[in-house]
C-alpha cells in the first residue's frame, strides 16, 4: 500500500509517498481503507520535531480518517467489514491507503456525511466538544466567543454552541473566513486583526463581557481575553505557540477560570461521551464538517504548509 512515511523530523518535504506493507490486524484491532485523512496542525508540529511527544523515525503521521472496514482482528464484534467509519486515532498512522486502529479508535461515519467530511471530526469536533462542554461547561443563553473560528475546530465549535443554545461570536482574519463563521450560525463576527476588535465584542456585550472564550490562539491573545469575560466567565485554552502576559487582576476581579484542554488527556469515558455526542448531531444534521481543501496524498508538503498559513476556510484534507 501507499504510505506517507517521516525518516527524520524536518520541512514537509520529509513527507515522502512509499510502498509499504499493508498491515494485519491482532486480536482488537481494526483495519481502515483510508477514503480522506484529515491534516491537523500537531501533525506538522511533530513533523518537524517541535512536540513534547514524538514518534519513533519512521513514522506514518495522522490520526485522523474516514474510510471503510477492510478486516477487522479476532475478537472484534463491534464493526462488519465494509461499514463506513471514522477515526479518532491511529495506531499505524493516517496518511496512507490504509490505516491500523484500535477498536476504541473507530466510530460509525453516517451514511449522510461523505469521508472528507468524516475526517474532519476526530481531533477538530472532538476537541471542539471537550472545549465547549467538558472543560468550557457551556450552558444554553450564555454568550461564548470563538476567537479564531474559521479553521477546523473553530467551524466546529461555532456549529455546537449554536445547536447548545449560546450566543455565538466568532474571530476570523479574512471576510471570506468571517462570512463562513456567520453561515455556520455565529450571530456576529470580528477580525481579530483589527485593532479595535475586542473593544467592539466588549460593547456588543452592552460591557458586560462574554462568558465563555474558547481560545485558539492564547499566547497572542489571552491577557485580552481576560478583560472581555464577564463576571464568573471562563477561558479554555486550545491553541497557543508560544508565552503570553497577563495582568491576574483581571481574573481576580472577574472571579474568573482559566482552563487548559489537551484532547489526549480526555479519560475514555469522557471520549466516548464525545463520540456519541458527535454521532447525534451528524445524524441531527446541526454538525456539518467544512472543508477548505481536499489535497492527494502525494502532496501531503503542500497540506502541512497550507494548514499553518492565515486564511482558514474550515479544514484541510488528504485524498489517498
Ligand atoms: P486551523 O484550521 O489552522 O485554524 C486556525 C485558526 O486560528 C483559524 O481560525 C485562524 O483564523 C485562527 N487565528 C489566526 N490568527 C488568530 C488570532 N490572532 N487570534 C485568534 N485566532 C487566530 O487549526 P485548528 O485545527 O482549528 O487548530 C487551531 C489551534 O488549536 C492550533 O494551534 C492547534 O494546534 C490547536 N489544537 C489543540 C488541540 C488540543 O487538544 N488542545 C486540539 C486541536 C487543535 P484566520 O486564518 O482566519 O486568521
Amino acid at each position: 500500500m501507499k504510505s506517507i512515511r517521516v525518516a527524520q523530523f524536518g520541512e514537509p518535504e520529509e513527507m515522502q509517498l512509499q510502498e509499504v506493507p499493508k498491515p494485519v490486524p491482532a486480536p482488537g484491532q481494526i483495519l481502515i481503507h483510508v477514503k480522506a485523512a484529515g491534516v491537523n496542525p500537531v501533525e506538522t508540529y511533530i513533523r518537524s520535531g517541535n512536540y513534547a511527544r514524538l514518534p519513533v523515525l519512521p513514522y506514518t503521521p495522522g490520526s485522523d480518517a474516514a474510510g471503510l472496514v477492510d478486516a477487522v482482528g479476532e475478537g472484534v464484534r463491534e464493526f462488519e467489514i465494509g461499514e463506513r467509519v471514522y477515526t479518532s486515532g491511529s495506531l499505524s498512522g493516517t496518511y496512507a491507503e490504509f490505516a491500523l486502529c484500535d477498536v476504541a479508535q473507530v466510530h460509525r461515519l453516517p451514511e449522510r456525511i461523505p469521508f472528507p467530511q468524516g475526517a474532519a471530526l476526530g481531533v477538530p469536533y472532538a476537541t471542539a466538544y471537550r472545549g465547549l462542554v467538558q472543560r468550557g461547561s457551556a450552558v444554553a443563553g450564555e454568550t461564548v466567543l470563538i476567537h479564531g473560528a474559521s479553521g477546523g475546530v473553530g467551524t466546529a465549535a461555532v456549529q455546537m454552541a449554536r445547536a447548545h443554545g449560546l450566543t455565538v461570536f466568532g474571530t476570523a482574519g479574512t471576510e471570506q473566513g468571517r462570512q463562513l463563521v456567520r453561515d455556520q450560525g455565529a450571530h456576529a463576527t470580528f477580525d481579530h486583526h483589527a485593532p479595535d476588535y475586542m473593544t467592539q465584542i466588549l460593547s456588543r456585550t452592552g460591557g458586560r463581557g462574554v462568558d465563555l472564550i474558547i481560545e485558539l490562539l492564547a499566547n497572542q491573545n489571552l491577557g485580552q481575553d481576560l478583560k472581555a469575560l464577564a463576571p464568573g466567565g471562563r477561558v479554555v485554552i486550545i491553541g497557543s505557540r508560544g508565552k503570553v502576559e497577563i495582568d491576574p487582576r483581571d481574573a481576580m476581579a472577574r472571579e474568573a477560570d482559566i482552563r487548559g484542554m489537551v484532547l489526549a488527556n480526555a479519560p475514555a469515558s469522557e471520549r466516548a461521551a464525545i463520540h456519541v455526542a458527535l454521532g447525534l448531531g451528524l445524524e441531527g444534521g446541526s454538525l456539518r464538517p467544512i472543508i477548505a481543501q481536499e489535497i492527494p496524498l502525494a502532496e501531503a508538503a503542500r497540506a502541512h504548509r497550507a494548514v499553518m498559513s492565515a486564511g482558514a476556510l474550515g479544514k484541510i484534507v488528504l485524498i489517498p
